[in-house]
């Protein structure tokens, strides 16, 4: 089945309103390039653009991507959520306040949430269904919020071969709290903890055996949906290792770190990402 490609950028905590607005400029115009190029190609493009930035910055990154021309090609995302809906959570954002800027992604369970904040398989899992609820109460047009429910194993884990161990008791974790319809609003990303920021990059091999490993326990929940979830990649996945991690048959976008702070390198694995 071909999935569409995500390409999302986690800008982590870098940027300022003013390299922000640099950024953006040159993202928007490339993605403009792009568009322009796939009209003249009758097959089209199949990419879906994000970029998840700090939260302080959602009204910039809203504002810049209003207009016709741009605003459906890149969507704005979040980088955590909180489990609460509202209240004394001092330092929290809660998925309304998401949406409340126009995000339609928020990843979860990122490795620095895991390992800096302690966040454990049941706080990404809570965090994960309350996306997902809050998802089941809109009406009308609405905007929802797809999770980017991150997995990953550190090198220690690979190293004692517990790679499937690990990233399969991530993803039951979230499983066990979602319904099976809940399949058709998620991303999953595989990010090796040892691949993240050290430009170290799984080989496209090892990538699309957990791939495949994390799709075969979708399928085990529903196995229509399961084939339809995009399934991203991160870690260290750069302009020219972009094309081959890509090509994998699992391998539906990536997650990006430090390459989503060049617009040239962002902009390459987006014209990597087109199938
Ligand atoms: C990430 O942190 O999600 C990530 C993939 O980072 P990098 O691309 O810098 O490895």
């Amino acid at each position: 089945m071909k999935r569409r490609h995500l390409i999302a950028g986690n800008w982590k905590m870098n940027g300022s309103l003013a390299t922000n607005a640099v950024l953006l400029a040159e993202i928007t115009v490339g993605l403009e390039e792009i568009a322009r190029e796939n009209a003249d190609n009758a097959a089209g493009a199949a990419v879906d653009v994000a970029v998840c930035v700090p939260a302080p910055y959602f009204g910039q990154v809203q504002a810049s991507l209003q207009g016709d021309a741009v605003k459906h090609r890149m969507a704005l995302g979040g980088q955590d959520v909180s489990v609460h809906t509202e209240g004394a959570y001092t330092g929290e954002i809660s998925v309304s306040m998401l949406a409340d800027f126009g995000c339609t992604y928020v990843i979860v369970g990122h490795s620095e949430r895991r390992s800096l904040h302690g966040e454990t398989d049941a706080d990404v899992a809570q965090k994960t269904r309350s996306v997902l609820r809050y998802r089941s109460t809109l009406t009308g047009s609405a905007v929802a919020i797809t999770p980017i429910i991150c997995v990953g194993e550190t090198l220690a884990e690979r190293e004692s071969n517990q790679t499937e161990a690990v990233v399969g008791r991530q993803l039951a974790a979230v499983l066990e709290v979602l319904v099976p319809s809940d399949l058709a609003h998620i991303v999953v990303a595989y990010e090796p903890v040892w691949a993240i920021g050290t430009g170290k990059t799984a080989t496209p091999e090892m990538a699309q055996q957990v791939h495949a490993f994390l799709r075969a326990q979708l399928a085990a929940v529903d196995a229509t949906l399961a084939k339809g979830v995009q399934l991203l990649y991160g870690g260290s996945m750069k302009p020219d290792n972009a094309l081959e991690l890509l090509a994998m048959e699992d391998i539906d976008g990536g997650l990006i770190g430090g390459a989503a702070l060049k617009s040239a390198d962002f902009l390459r694995i987006v014209r990597a990402a087109q199938r």
